[in-house]
């Protein structure tokens, strides 16, 4: 039995070492029941010295394969990269920084083998040591994304999951560039069993993402996800178009059965109109444009990554 672990990593020249002994650690306690173990650390374009570490600890352990790309391709590409080289019966995806405890693995390992679900995947029921207002807009999103999508995306879903086989097949079958994996996840289905976990801080360096980025990813998740603004956008646009209609009605009514005519100008009430409806129609535009842009990144179907170099290729 192989397990793969999986570990994209950018910038994380001081996270490596503490997850690799850790990593060790789990290995040893499980090879007594037969399991093997392949570490796949994928270096998505770090300008630090986490290549050189990889390339170290390869060097000293055979169980430790690693994909380097050509530049940062973001950590979704990682995942991807990981998820094709992983030859393991069982496949994990964890961060570099320890925030994904690596204690977890044989709990993980036990629920696959039992047969009670081909999915394990971890959950933070915590926020803490997280920004307020970054804990507030992942709420939201989660209950917007919730709303809008058939598929169902939990709250404090982690990347951190292990998956059979099967499922690792599936996922790779989802060939999307612009890819929004925690989507993905409850996208192919399957059985999952989630374990639920504090937050843990970084064990050491800082986050790589910043606000604008994460809106960025939301605003790419629901796009990958559902095409509910379109449709919003059209509701809104239906129901302008329906007031204007009532609007008028109620004018010529006034002017031409009750001979009342309005003497005010109305201007403010005018130019209250043209800005509404000049905004929602530069909005619907915009949104239109989103999914406009998704498509034509999509039929470039360039790769997702580039590798610059990796181990034990076939
Ligand atoms: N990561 C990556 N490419 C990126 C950004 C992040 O491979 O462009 C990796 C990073 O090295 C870490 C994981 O993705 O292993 C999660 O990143 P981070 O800890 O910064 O995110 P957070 O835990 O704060 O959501
Ligand atoms: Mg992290």
């Amino acid at each position: 039995m192989l397990v793969s672990l999986i570990v994209p990593c950018y910038n994380e020249e001081e996270s490596l070492p503490h997850l690799y002994s850790a990593l060790c650690e789990v290995r040893e306690a499980e090879s007594s029941a037969g399991r093997t173990f392949e570490f796949l650390f994928i270096n998505d374009g770090s300008t630090d010295k986490t290549s050189e570490i990889i390339k170290e600890l390869a060097a000293s352990d055979p169980c430790v394969k690693y994909v380097i790309f050509s530049r940062n391709f973001g950590k979704e590409a990682a995942m991807y990269a990981g998820l094709e080289k992983a030859k393991g019966d069982y496949v994990a995806i964890m961060d570099a920084d320890m925030q994904d405890p690596p204690s977890l693995i044989p709990e993980m390992i036990k629920s696959l083998e039992n047969d009670e679900c081909d999915i394990v995947a971890a959950r933070r029921v915590t926020r803490e040591g997280e920004p307020k207002i970054r804990s507030f807009f992942a709420r939201c999103f989660y209950r917007i994304i919730n709303k809008m999508c058939d598929v169902e995306i939990a709250d404090g879903a982690r990347d951190f999951r292990l998956m059979k086989r099967i499922v690792v097949d599936a996922i790779l079958k989802v060939t999307e560039r612009q890819r929004f994996s925690k989507g993905i996840f409850a996208w192919v289905g399957f059985r999952t069993k989630w374990i639920e976990h504090v937050n843990t801080p970084r064990v050491a360096g800082e986050t790589k993402w910043s606000f604008w980025k994460l809106f960025r990813y939301a605003v790419d998740g629901i796009v990958a996800f559902t095409i509910a603004p379109l449709r919003l956008a059209s509701i809104a646009g239906f129901i302008c178009a329906a007031a204007g209609f009532i609007y008028m009605l109620y004018y010529f009514i006034m002017a031409i059965i009750l001979q009342i005519y309005n003497e005010v100008p109305g201007y403010p009430s005018l130019l209250c109109f043209i800005l509404f409806i000049g905004g929602l129609v530069l909005m619907a535009l915009g949104l239109i444009g989103e999914y406009v842009g998704r498509i034509y990144v999509e039929t470039k179907a360039r790769p997702i990554y580039i590798a610059a170099e990796e181990n034990d290729k076939e």
